[in-house]
């Protein structure tokens, strides 16, 4: 069943969109946030649990420090204040896939509060969301329903629980309403994921992968009529798990909403389900309140109370934020904000900086990654950082062309050689016999050869037309693959024919 939606434009000249954004995140500690059992995505189910993170009786939790400081550096990155005192609420529910019955989290006294980030929207204008919160949390175990359609729980026939991510370290940001967004709503949504996913990378707390669920997203929506000032019932989009799904859950619950109110019918407060394939939203569970959950202070772990040296020295382990990044290489590299935004959409910028900090110039690193390195990308479907090309392999590259050891063209083959896995750059120089011939007697030997078979040039050039040595240099080249050293080349042209 489709709902009916209103036009867009419709929805705007009715309604003021308002926005709430939570994003999890899993952090990528070594090991659960409270116990010892392995971190790692992907393993057989089952394989890493304990009495902790299985909730049996009598297990107590240990809280695992790096995950602490980890939600302290997100804190601050993201201009929060971290709190000089909180602690752990139990949040108390049933679900098959959280043993205990309750998940350990924060409520009322989370790590930090009152943040801000600054999104960058495209045509370069910046919105700054609010954020009301980061806590502290652990993860689910994981459902896996078998006999649906589509693995959903309905029409299964039986269903199967992972507890290996059972006690994964979760931060939850969580924003103020996003007010003032209007026809942009969906747009800074998907802005807002996009700027915390690249905090978070630089931050190299978590590997932020939407796909993999590492990074998940809920999107708030309600719609206020235009003259009121009290916000509509909100529902909220659960675990949308790319940037594009971001943008167009939020449209199409516009949309949806603005049908509904525009009937005289009423939102009901629920969670919904976003559907990939078709761009839509279904009716999930009716919402809880937290009067529901009866969250009580946890028993079993001490508060934290970090001490303002610790904060301190946290914060000067803060990296350089993407948006400090932006602003040098502009300066430093002389882009304009249009080609800075093409960089940074193309997901070229870290990579460029990375290959600049290895020892290459900026100018070769850029142009090696928006290009060559771009169209390998496109061709293979993947991302340019997911290239089997690291930042250091490329930076040797163009120090060979540097030094004169390869040709531009030559380049191109090394990149092709470590993109196929062939081995480091110098390794496939030496297999392949890639680099430049420079060596006097086979190049005199391939001179010689071409003057000979075109003496009609061979005559021009001794008549003084020196030009037409390009000829021959071009010739010789391409009997050398490419691989002659051509200033040699034409030096020796020009010594042979007046010889
Ligand atoms: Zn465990």
């Amino acid at each position: 069943m489709t709902a009916a939606l209103m036009d867009y434009d419709e929805v705007l000249e009715r309604f003021e969109p308002v926005l709430g954004l939570e994003v999890h995140v899993e952090l990528s500690t070594a090991t659960k946030m409270f116990c010892g059992c392995a971190n790692v995505f992907g393993t057989p189910p089952n394989t890493q649990v304990c009495p902790t993170c299985l909730g049996l009786p009598g297990a107590l939790p240990v809280l695992n420090g790096v995950a602490v400081e980890s939600a302290m550096r997100i804190g601050l990155a993201l201009n929060c204040s971290i709190a000089p005192w909180c602690r752990f609420a139990r949040k108390n529910y049933f679900y098959p896939d959280m043993p205990k019955n309750f998940q350990t989290s924060q409520y009322d006294e989370p790590i930090a509060v009152n943040g801000s980030l600054a999104v960058e929207l495209s045509g370069g204008s910046l919105f700054t969301v609010e954020i009301e919160r980061a806590h502290m949390e652990e993860d689910t175990g994981k459902s896996l329903h078998v006999g649906g359609s589509d693995g959903r729980i309905h029409g299964a026939s039986h269903s199967l629980l992972d507890y290996n991510r059972a006690g994964v370290p979760l931060i939850e940001v969580v924003t103020k309403p996003i007010e003032g967004a209007e026809a942009r709503a969906p747009e800074i949504a998907r802005a807002y994921v996009t700027a915390l996913r690249d905090l978070l990378r630089a931050l190299n707390v978590s590997d932020v992968r939407m796909d993999q669920g590492s990074m998940r997203c809920d999107a708030n929506v309600s719609l206020m009529p235009r003259g009121s000032s009290t916000f509509g019932t909100r529902t909220e989009t659960k675990n949308v798990n790319s940037l594009r799904s971001v943008e167009r859950a939020v449209r199409y619950e516009m949309c949806r909403q603005g049908a509904v109110l525009a009937s005289g019918g009423r939102i009901v407060q629920e969670t919904r389900h976003f559907d990939e394939a078709t761009a839509s939203t279904s009716a999930g569970r009716r919402k809880e309140t937290s009067e529901d959950y009866r969250y009580f202070p946890e028993p079993d772990l001490v508060p934290i109370a970090p001490s303002d040296d610790w904060v301190a020295r946290l914060r000067t382990t803060l990296p350089e934020l993407p948006w400090q990044r932006r602003a040098r290489a502009k300066t430093e590299w002389g882009l304009s904000d249009l080609e800075l935004r093409d960089l940074v959409n193309a997901g070229a910028l870290d990579l460029i900086a990375a290959t600049v900090d290895a020892g290459a110039p900026a100018a070769e690193a850029r142009s090696w990654w928006v290009s060559y390195l771009s169209q390998q990308a496109n061709s293979r479907g993947v991302e340019l950082a997911d290239l089997p090309i690291t930042p250091a392999q490329l930076a040797r590259v163009i120090a060979l062309v540097a030094e004169g050891a390869l040709t531009n063209n030559l380049a191109r083959q090394v990149v092709d050689g470590v993109l196929a896995k062939e081995g480091e750059p110098d390794e496939i120089v030496a297999a392949h016999g890639l680099a430049v011939v420079s060596d006097d007697a086979a190049l005199t030997a391939a001179v010689e050869q071409a003057l000979a078979a075109a003496p009609d040039v061979a005559e021009k050039i001794r008549g003084g037309k020196v030009a037409a040595a390009g000829a021959i240099v071009g010739a010789v080249m391409k009997a050398t693959g490419g691989q002659a050293n051509a200033q040699r080349v034409r030096e020796l042209v020009l010594a042979l024919v007046s010889a």
